[in-house]
């Protein structure tokens, strides 16, 4: 079920254990192939994937489609929240469905930028609403063992609009990969302790904006990217994602 396409009287008849999921996204540049909205695609998409597997047993809220981009504001277009306005922002829906009585609520993360203060985030809520179980993941945290399996271009190939986001969008979206635009990121190395991409984290936390990491904005090799390889990954998140609710609508 979709949330906002219920009635009040919808909601209130619901029971109240049933997971809500919500994306986390952003709107940020993705390089000259893939649009604005990638992080939000591809949040939505394993949304709706895992809804169209589940339709009965989740309900899905409104994306929170403007994350923390600030790292991403040296290129056109990239939209960002504070820490702080983030934090807010998902606070507040948060509050506002336990007031009406849900329990059980899966924060679906799509953007790097967002895990570090979702974290503060998810601390937050835990100790202010203990009454409810609210839990944040990422989606390539999910299966990261049976997703490097999938990876053929390397460190950095899960990383910004590389190989694994490219895959993913031509899956959703072909009409909106500039395929004619793909160019490998253009890395700019700094020290080695502080490279890694998603699957490969870094040793040390060190920030750089996206301008001073790559200077087309890209990372990793996207012409590795297929539709086939974006279903593989769709199986594997979604699949876990599955499992997680399932698990807490038992709870
Ligand atoms: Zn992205």
């Amino acid at each position: 079920m979709i949330y906002d396409e219920l009635t009040s009287p919808q909601i209130a008849k619901l029971d109240k254990k049933i997971p809500l999921v919500m994306v986390l996204a952003a709107t940020e540049q993705h390089g000259a192939h893939l649009p604005l909205a990638t992080d939000r695609l591809i949040g939505e998409h394993f949304a709706s994937t895992l809804h169209q597997q589940l339709p009965d047993k989740v309900l899905l809220l409104p994306t929170v489609s403007v994350g923390c981009s600030e790292h991403h504001m040296g290129f056109s277009g990239s939209l960002t929240l504070t820490h702080e306005t983030f934090i807010s922002q998902v606070e507040d829906i948060i509050r506002s469905v336990i007031a009406h009585g849900f329990t059980n609520i899966l924060l679906l993360n799509s953007h790097g930028g967002n895990q570090g203060v979702g974290q503060i985030l998810i601390e937050k809520l835990g100790k202010n609403h203990s009454e409810a179980n609210i839990l944040l993941t990422t989606w390539w945290k999910l299966n990261g063992d049976a997703l490097a399996v999938l990876n053929e271009s390397g460190v950095g190939g899960t990383g910004h609009a590389g190989e694994f986001e490219t895959s993913l969008m031509l899956l959703i979206a072909p009409h909106l990969v500039h395929v004619e635009k793909l160019e490998k990121g253009l890395h700019n190395k700094t020290f080695p302790w502080a490279e890694g991409d998603m699957l490969y984290p870094p040793k040390v936390s060190y920030f750089r904006t996206m301008k001073e990491m790559t200077s087309n904005g890209v990372y990793g090799n996207p012409s590795y990217g297929n539709k086939e390889k974006g279903e593989q990954i769709t199986t594997l998140v979604v699949d876990n994602l599955k499992q997680i609710v399932t698990d807490l609508h038992k709870s």
